[in-house]
């Protein structure tokens, strides 16, 4: 049984009360998804008591030496709703008695010390923000959909309410997820970015395919990060992990994250949290 492996971003490590983690597939107890692996997803195919240990494994990783933090998800519906979870999170009103999110949407923020809270996914993409003057976070899950929609800007809009979060101090990572050298969309994408977005133009790319007719593409990181920027983030404060969930391999060949389009619909989910801890 090895550690869960997860990924970090050096702009949030300098913050001593701050813990983050993107997952991959190493490190947990699920095969169905081939090997071993963390699958942290409540998947119809996965036992839920793989699912359980993975996740305990996964938020002991993300806490580090402390006390386990009280891991919150929503039931995510590809929307822009961004959700508050506070101090009911600690006595299970935010998850079920099997452990599942109780609350709708696709995006959380909180500023309770102890509450970590998390996207899930596999190839959407996860934004974690940072407000580190006034210690909040917000973690936002970003398909198509909730690009299209603007979950980020939601959420940043929220904190503000919230929180006073003032956008030019805030700090965002956007995390593993599918690339433009992978995600090939429909046409209907297109039109539903560029109803929204003057700029939609420089997402899309056509590539020439073996098939005849050439295969449209998406970029869905640089989608998010204008949309971070119009919310006023400053340009040095937001930072692409940049590994494609699709096609990133490790060294001995295996597939380094799950993808849902790679993997045709039989893959596991990944978790990417971001909470905040009691010390001075
Ligand atoms: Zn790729």
């Amino acid at each position: 049984m090895s550690t869960a492996q997860l990924v970090r971003v050096a702009s949030f490590l300098s913050f001593p009360w701050l813990r983050h983690g993107f997952s991959t597939r190493q490190g947990g107890r699920s095969s169905v998804y081939g090997g071993s692996s963390l699958n942290l997803g409540w998947t119809r195919e996965d036992e839920p008591a793989n699912v359980h240990q993975n996740r305990s494994a996964f938020v002991q990783e993300v806490s580090g030496n402390g006390a386990p933090m009280k891991l919150v998800t929503v039931r995510q519906i590809h929307s822009a709703i961004v959700q508050t979870a506070g101090a009911e999170a600690f006595d299970a009103k935010l998850e079920t008695e099997d452990g599942k999110a109780v609350l709708e949407g696709d995006g959380l923020i909180t500023n309770t010390p102890g509450v970590l809270i998390a996207a899930g996914t596999a190839d959407c993409v996860p934004v974690l923000v940072v407000d580190p003057v006034l210690r909040a976070v917000g973690a936002f899950h970003a398909g198509w959909r909730g690009t299209v929609a603007g979950i980020v800007g939601e959420g940043i809009a929220l904190m503000r309410q919230e929180y006073g979060s003032e956008p030019g101090n805030l700090v965002a990572a956007i995390g593993p997820s599918i690339g433009s050298c992978c995600y090939t969309v429909g046409e209907e994408v297109r039109e539903q970015f560029s109803a929204a977005y003057p700029y939609s133009a420089d997402l899309f790319q056509e590539k020439a395919s073996s098939e005849g007719a050439p295969s449209l593409t998406v970029d869905l990181w640089e989608a998010n990060r204008r949309q971070l920027l119009d919310a006023g983030l400053s340009f040095g404060n937001v930072s692409v992990v940049g590994e494609c969930t699709a096609c990133t391999r490790m060294e001995n060949g295996e597939r380094r994250y799950f993808s849902h389009r790679d993997e045709h619909g039989h893959a596991g989910r990944m978790l990417n949290a971001i909470g905040i801890v009691a010390i001075a």
